[in-house]
This record gives C-alpha cells, structure tokens and sequence, in this order.
C-alpha cells in the first residue's frame, strides 16, 4: 500500500515508530544536540498549529452547533447532562485508582533510604509547584464561575488557557443566533456555515503534517527526558516501575474495560468502532501529552467517525478538554497513596473518601496541558496531609504517565459525547 492511500492513524503509528527509533538512535550516538535543533522544532510547530486552531474551531463549531438546535432550550438539558457524566465517570476513576493502588501497595517497595536523597533532589522543582497551585487555592470556591465570564472577548480568545471563556462566550452567540432566526441574521448563519467548513479544512491541511509531528515529539521527548529520567532512576527501577504499573493497570482497565462496556451499555455503539473512530486522536495525545491541543483532532474524529452530531460535540469536548479528566484523576489517587504508602502513613475510609473528592475537584481545576496534573496533585495531597515533598518521588516518571493519562482524558470525553447524543436521540 503506497503512503498515499495509507488511513491517518498507519501513517501517524509510522511517524510514532519511527520517532521512537530516532530517539533511541541519537541517544545511543550522542546527536542529543542535533535533535534538538533539527527534530524538536518540527513537533513544536505540529502543535502550535493545533493550538492555532483550537479557539476559532470552538468558537465557529460552538456557535454554529447551538444555533442549529432546533429547540434551543434542550441545550440547559444538554449541559446539565454532559457536566452530571462528566463527575460520575471521574469519580468511577478515582475509585477504580484507589482499589488498584490499594491491592499493588507499590509504597511497600520503595527504598526509604533514598527518600530523602530524591526528596533533596528535587526540591526546587516542588517548591516551584507548590507556588503554582498556591494561587488556585487561595480561591473562592465561586471563583471558577467568576473566571468563566470574560470581561473582554478579544483577550479571552488570546490565550488558550481561557478555554471555558471562548465557550461561554460562544454560547451566548449562539443562543442570540437561535433565538433571532427568521429575522435579519441569516446571513449570519450562512457566515458560519461557509466558516466551519474553512476551518475543518484548515484542520485536515494541519493533520497531513501529523506523522512528521509525532515523529518529531517522540523523538526529542526520548532525548530530552530519557536519560534524565534514567539516571534519576537508578536504583529504584522497582520501586517507580511498579508505582508505574499500578497507574498504567488502572489506565488501561479503565480504556480497555470500563470504556467499552459503558458504550455498549449507554452509548449503544460497537465498542471497536468506538476505539477504531478515536485512535487518531489518541495517538495525538499520546504524543503531545495535551487534552487540549489534541481538541481538534478530537472534534474531528468524534464527528466525522463517530457521527455525533455537531451540535452536541461542539460543547461536550471543548467542555471536557478542561473539565473531564479520567485519567488524571486515576493517576492522582494512585500518586497520593503511593506517597502515603512510602511515608509510612495509614490512609483512613475517611481520608480515602476525601481523595476522591478532592482528586474529582483537582482534575476538573488541571489544565489540559502537559504536567498539568502533577501540580493539581497538590491539592490532593494537602487535603488528607501527605507531605508535599512527596511529589518527588514520582517526578521522574510523570512524563510517560502523562502521556498516557491524557490518551484516558482524551477517549472520555469522545465518550460522553456519544452517550450525551444517544440520549437525545441525535445518534
Ligand atoms: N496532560 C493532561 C491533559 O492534557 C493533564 C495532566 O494530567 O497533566 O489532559
């Protein structure tokens, strides 16, 4: 089969593979330098082109979807529903989390000679974060509705981390748009047809450049951390492998297990037609270890393979980008017990019931950028009082976990779109 005719998710596994060789090549031949000048920068542009993307494409599909509701007060039905799944599937992570990392017990393993080296070690970097999440914290719990109301539309739509503003604001557009139909704004609605079909172009230009991007990010993300990660790792290959372990079990249970029957269950669809329609863009995020720059991908999958109507994806992902994160949410449960494990403290029910609680809260608050859920574990961890310090210990693996906790992030949202559909008879 010629390369032409090859289905994106072949070519983008050919650009993965050969990333991965790549990588390991200019380890083994010391060309870390010439990677990063030469490879590096082509991964950093496949992503800032869908980041490029990502807010006119929730803007435009955003409004173009409400808009062509054809009762538009199903969309408080749709909203309420979407958030109300959102938490229950969390909130299932987080518990399949905990019994996993309940059963493994990976603390036990840990050398507490080298607690305290790596605890040392990293203190910066966790100091660093600790500042971070310090400002989240010291939030009004209403704060996060506060911050979805932009006071300036221009320089909401400036920074990709004002996700929930463009929504809201695109929203509001659509609503206006619906509810002045007939009246002078049809060309409005004709703009954002000829619009939409422009910028799901766009996306198709971007995505011929995708297996070049993801051989460029698995390669320098082989060199950069590789040998970083190996070398901080020495001698505790057991204790992090099986910390590892314990979070790619519960990932791949969730992916392979919960996932498939929870869409054959409530989304009435084949479950391999499901994972068939969304590998694309779990290859994306995989690679980019980012919900959010892996958006269009997403959007484009879930419409065009899984058939979910525009009107309903258009808000269920970008919601879920930021809002939805199973995985982060499993990976946090897990990291606070470990760190509890290898400080030698007893987690109570109680103490248990809250990590579940602050982990839905914290996952919901991350960002679906890379690292994000690292930082978020603060909180987490401030709440059942497990020293921050912790957070060492699992630095130097949190790389390859992020990638594949996004993967988890990215297919929950696909999803809840298609229950969300199913259940307004959209399918
Ligand atoms: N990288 C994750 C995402 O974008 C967030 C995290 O867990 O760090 O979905």
């Amino acid at each position: 089969m010629g390369i032409k005719k090859m289905p994106l998710y072949t070519k983008i596994l050919l650009g993965m593979g050969l990333g991965l060789v790549w990588g390991i090549i200019a380890v083994w031949l010391g060309a870390t330098a010439f990677s990063s000048m030469w490879i590096k920068p082509f991964g950093v542009i496949f992503l800032n082109l869908l980041k490029l993307i990502a807010i006119p494409l929730i803007f435009v599909s955003l409004v173009k979807g409400i808009s062509s509701l054809s009762d538009i007060s199903r969309l408080s039905s749709i909203g309420v529903k979407t958030l109300s799944i959102y938490i229950v599937t969390t909130v299932l992570a987080v518990s399949i989390g905990l019994i996993v990392v309940n059963i493994v017990n990976p603390g036990s393993f840990f050398p507490q000679e080298k607690r305290a080296e790596l605890i040392h070690k990293y203190s910066t970097v966790v100091e660093e974060k600790k500042a971070e999440v310090k400002k989240v914290k010291d939030q009004s719990p209403l704060a996060i509705i506060v911050d979805m109301v932009p006071e300036n539309v221009i320089s909401a739509a400036s920074d990709n981390r004002n996700m929930l503003q463009v929504i809201l604001f695109a929203a509001l557009f659509g609503v206006a748009l619906a509810l002045t139909k007939g009246t002078n704004t049809g060309v409005v609605i004709n703009f954002f047809d000829g619009l939409n079909d422009v910028i799901l172009k766009i996306i198709d230009i971007i995505m011929l450049f995708a297996p070049i991007g993801v051989f460029a990010l698995l390669g320098s993300l082989i060199v950069d951390f590789a040998g970083e990660s190996i070398s901080s790792a020495g001698g505790l290959f057991v204790a992090l492998g099986l910390y590892s372990l314990t979070v790619i079990i519960g990932l791949f249970f969730i992916l392979l297990i919960v996932y498939p029957i929870l869409i054959r269950i409530f989304g009435k669809m084949n479950p391999l037609f499901f994972l068939k329609g969304i590998f694309p863009a779990q290859l994306v995020a995989f690679s980019s270890s980012s919900s959010a720059a892996t958006l269009p991908v997403t959007m484009e999958q879930v419409e065009r393979e899984l058939k979910v109507p525009k009107e309903i994806c258009s808000f269920v992902l970008p919601v879920g980008s930021t809002v939805n994160m199973d995985g982060t949410s499993l990976y946090q449960a897990v990291a606070a017990v470990f760190i509890a494990q290898v400080f030698g403290i007893e987690l109570s029910m109680t103490q248990q019931l809250t990590i579940v609680f602050t982990a839905v809260l914290a996952s919901i608050g991350a960002a679906g950028v890379p690292g994000a859920g690292i930082i978020m574990l603060l909180i987490v961890l401030n709440s059942v009082g497990i020293p921050p310090e912790g957070l060492a210990l699992i630095l130097a693996v949190d790389r390859p976990l992020d990638m594949l906790r996004t993967v988890v992030n990215v297919t929950g949202d696909a999803m809840v779109s298609v229950f969300v559909a199913r259940s307004e008879k959209l399918l």
